[in-house]
């Protein structure tokens, strides 16, 4: 019997012993083409230069406590993130995970209108069926009703406008640049709600992953959302975790909408599944704030710029940008919209294929002329998930009407080395 106490408790799940390239590969030898291990492998399983990466920072120094030292690696990857950065993000804060970094993003927030004298700025808007992580802060901007259900009584206030989820909102005979602004407006009318000097940050995702299923915003929604963080004094916090580091063709997903955040959280891709690392970059502006005025964020994990993550982490930005892998990134996801347009596109259950690079998602729906999703009960995305792996591929299901109208999908989310054949 194993003592594991796993994160399905009902599910025998085969025993990871292997990986190559873009394949996992099980205790009996089985392998998994790996499209969907919710978006962190973008290297593969392995990638030399990463692999030699931990090895040498674990020889030379495995940790050293942040509130005593840095170390080189923290130094060179911030370094470079900035480097290639959107905007004035000039720092670059290191958690260990994409929850810690909404989590910090939130908290920042607040601290920063604390440092420059507006104590009163207090709400984070954030939008429905989306996800921010599981820690209660970030559950809490989160808007996926499903997750938040059981722990609703300890959530902080947070409220949720709508996302920019054009399949399934944008009204007939409405353009989509139109639904784009109808929709961003939504958070200036939310922000004239609840007062405008007591709101601190909207956060949302560039490109929504996990609850919607690789859902990018129409052109020209956050040239506006940008437009109203700036008019209210509200910062603009990107959630990139799931969609950053050049998953969707750019290294960061917001290039695409030619905007920058004021906070950017990074993770899964970070650290490529290496090493479990996150990061949140902030202007100098919020910094500065910080660092002139009480001199410490108040936040802090143990394991923050760890040594050893922020070295696998600093091979993989480098494998990114030295071989251009985003940009294969957006090439092989166009060869992918195609494959699967040819494969499933007249599928009487196919609603929608979309995504942006090697970010797909496919919307399954129980009457495609109406756009009806299936009873949830059904859990057709999961049997989906059930079936692939049975077929040696890895697909990241979502289940379920469980928050408004989030029907099922499929994400599909391969390493960006993966080739034409596979
Ligand atoms: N934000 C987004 C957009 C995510 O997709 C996820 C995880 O799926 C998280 C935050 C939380 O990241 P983690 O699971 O690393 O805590």
């Amino acid at each position: 019997m194993s003592h594991v106490f796993p994160r399905h408790t009902k599910s025998d799940l085969p025993v990871a012993a292997g990986g190559d390239g873009c394949y996992l590969i099980d205790a009996d030898g089985r392998r998994y083409l790996d499209c969907g291990d919710a978006a962190v492998s973008c290297l593969g399983h392995s990638n030399p230069a990463v692999i030699r990466a931990v090895q040498r920072q674990v020889e030379q120094i495995a940790f050293a406590h942040t509130g005593f030292m840095t170390s080189e690696p923290a130094e060179a990857l911030a370094d470079l993130l900035v480097a290639h950065a959107p905007g004035d993000l000039d720092r670059v804060y290191f958690v260990s995970g994409g929850s810690e970094a909404t989590e910090a993003a939130i908290k920042l927030a607040r601290q920063y209108y604390l440092e420059i004298g507006q104590p009163e700025r207090r709400h984070v808007i954030a939008r429905r069926q989306s996800y921010h992580g599981n820690t209660l802060g970030a559950l809490s901007a989160g808007g996926n009703a499903w997750r938040r259900a059981q722990f609703a009584p300890m959530l902080i206030e947070m409220t949720h406008i709508a996302p920019c989820y054009e399949y399934a909102e944008k009204t007939k005979g409405e353009s989509s640049f139109d639904y784009g602004q109808r929709v961003a407006n939504e958070l200036e009318a939310e922000i004239l709600r609840l007062g405008p000097d007591s709101v601190m940050a909207f956060m949302a995702e560039p490109v929504v992953g996990a609850t919607l299923g690789a859902v990018p915003a129409v052109e020209g929604y956050f040239t506006r959302i940008r437009e109203i963080c700036d008019q209210y004094g509200v910062l603009l916090i990107l959630d990139e975790v799931m969609c950053g580091m050049g998953r969707t063709g750019r290294l960061f997903a917001c290039d695409h909408d030619g905007i920058a955040p004021d906070i950017l959280c990074i993770a899964k891709g970070l650290g490529a599944g290496y090493q479990p690392i996150g990061a949140m970059l902030c202007t100098d502006q919020i910094f500065e704030a910080i660092r002139d005025g009480s001199g410490f964020f108040q936040h802090g994990h143990t394991y923050i710029g760890h040594p050893v993550a922020t070295a696998a982490a600093l091979a993989v930005v480098r494998e990114l940008t030295e071989r251009d892998l985003p940009e294969r990134a957006g090439v092989m996801g166009q060869k992918l919209q195609s494959a699967l347009e040819d494969a499933f596109g007249q599928h009487p259950n196919v609603g929608d294929i979309r995504g942006k690079g090697l970010f797909r998602g496919i919307e399954l729906v129980a009457d495609r002329e109406t756009k009806t999703p299936f009873d949830p009960s059904r859990g057709v995305a999961g049997k989906i998930k059930k079936a692939a792996m049975a077929e040696g591929l890895i697909c990241y299901p979502m289940s379920g009407t469980r928050d408004g109208r989030l029907g099922d999908h499929i994400l599909l989310a391969p390493p960006f080395i993966i080739e034409d054949a596979q």
